[in-house]
């Protein structure tokens, strides 16, 4: 049997009853976006009913009780990825502009000649604000690749990083392949070539335990909406001493403390990089879907999607035509594949009239498809409310695509 009692669960989540084209919803694409239990919907709908006011900014008791309430999320979030202090996490869109704003504000320090380590495996997101940032200061990007299976070449990793690399960013969990990285020993590394790291962990928060000190991150990206939370609303985590070195990311209210035309001083952290009215009643509603998650318990989690993707995976190996792209040995939840003659936007038009929801494409990671030589995957990706019913539903909905287009 499974570790979680998943029929209890989906009781949870009012959109998993819905039908597709007169099928029962399976929704696997959950890397994607993950559904949000209703205690995060009721969250957010009670936030506008009962406290909407903005924070930080008035006596009034609404706008205490606002303010009372998203600080309250940012210690939800420092307890869930265990940061040292609270001024450590700071409140922002998401992965995609934690990492820019990493760029943007400790990039200032890089100069031509400086280098920044990546791998080959990262979205985009993790590509382009480096992209954006070598161009500006004249920094070199370096590139780690991975092997046949899709994990990353730690030895070549090792081989790249040298006295100019002066950041090296790295996904914790491939959105594209479902790799796990070996974190610590990715970090030890860079660290003792004196780089500082940040982790892209927008896919695994949801997947695997986190804890930011363990892991002596620098810094750490992840957004809510994949983690049951909602979108608009993520999370940098950054080590103290680093972000109170760096310069503001963007200008406005909140993050000043005194402000005349000739000189305008900033405030403390976290509230430096939090300019402007920010998500407050995402931030809120992210706490609810860590108190969710932490509710059924992320170890229980991870060992329910990890006997998913078990069975899955043997029962892929069984379909003719059928080709995996990423097997390593360190996966979660991820299942990509392509279909031999048939394309992957046409296996996906066909899932859908199955009532089968999957992500085609190239999953913002094209440098990933280059290196399997596809246009694009068919990816699968399992929550915790998913069932082996439904990687049935999946198997026999690919057959009936093979039917169809073979
Ligand atoms: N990194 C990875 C590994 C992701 O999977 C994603 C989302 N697909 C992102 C970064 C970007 O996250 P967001 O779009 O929420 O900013």
């Amino acid at each position: 049997g499974l570790p979680l009692n998943v029929d209890r669960l989906r009781q949870d989540f009012p959109l998993l009853s819905q039908t597709v084209h007169g099928k029962p919803l399976v929704y696997l694409d959950n890397a994607a976006t993950t559904q949000k239990p209703r205690s995060v919907i009721e969250c957010e709908a009670r936030y506008y009913a009962e406290m909407n006011a903005n924070v930080h900014r008035g006596v009034h008791t609404l706008s205490q009780r606002a303010t009372d309430a998203f600080e309250a999320a940012r210690d939800t979030v420092q307890r869930f990825v265990n940061a040292a202090r609270r001024e450590e996490i700071v409140f922002v869109r998401g992965t995609t502009e934690a990492i820019n704003l990493v760029a943007a504000s400790y990039g200032q320090r890089f100069r031509p000649g400086d280098e920044i380590l990546i791998t080959e495996m990262e979205h985009h997101s993790n590509i382009v604000p480096w992209q954006l940032l070598c161009e500006r200061s004249g920094a070199v990007l370096r590139v780690a690749p991975i092997d046949d299976t899709g994990a990353l070449r730690v030895d070549a990793f090792e081989r790249l990083l040298g006295p100019a690399t002066r950041l090296v960013a790295v996904t914790q969990l491939s959105n594209a392949l479902g790799t796990i990285n070996s974190l610590p020993e990715l970090i030890a590394l860079a660290h003792a070539a004196g780089a500082v790291v940040l982790v892209d962990g927008a896919q695994a928060v949801a997947h695997l335990p986190v804890d930011v000190q363990a892991l002596d991150c620098d810094f750490y990206a992840f957004s809510g909406h994949k983690l049951y939370g909602p979108t608009g609303i993520g999370v940098l985590y950054g080590k103290a001493a680093l972000l109170d070195a760096m310069p503001p990311y963007q200008g406005g209210g909140d993050m000043i403390r005194e402000v005349t035309f000739a000189k305008t001083s900033y405030n403390d952290l976290p509230y430096k990089f939090e300019a402007g009215t920010p998500h407050i009643a995402g931030a809120i509603a992210l706490a609810a879907a860590i108190d969710y998650v932490a509710g059924v318990g992320l170890p229980a989690i991870a060992a329910h999607e990890q006997a998913l993707l078990a069975y899955a995976t043997e029962q892929a190996a069984g379909v003719a035509g059928l080709r995996l792209i990423g097997t390593a040995r360190d996966k979660a939840s991820i299942l990509s594949f392509t279909v031999d003659g048939v394309h992957p936007h046409d296996v996906g038009t066909i899932l859908d009239s199955e009532g089968v929801a999957v992500r085609t494409g190239h999953h913002c990671a094209m440098p990933v498809m280059a290196r399997f030589g596809v246009p694009a995957t068919v990816r699968a990706s399992f929550a915790l409310y998913n069932t082996v019913d439904e990687v049935d539903a999946l198997l026999r909905a690919v057959h009936r695509a093979q039917e169809v287009f073979g």
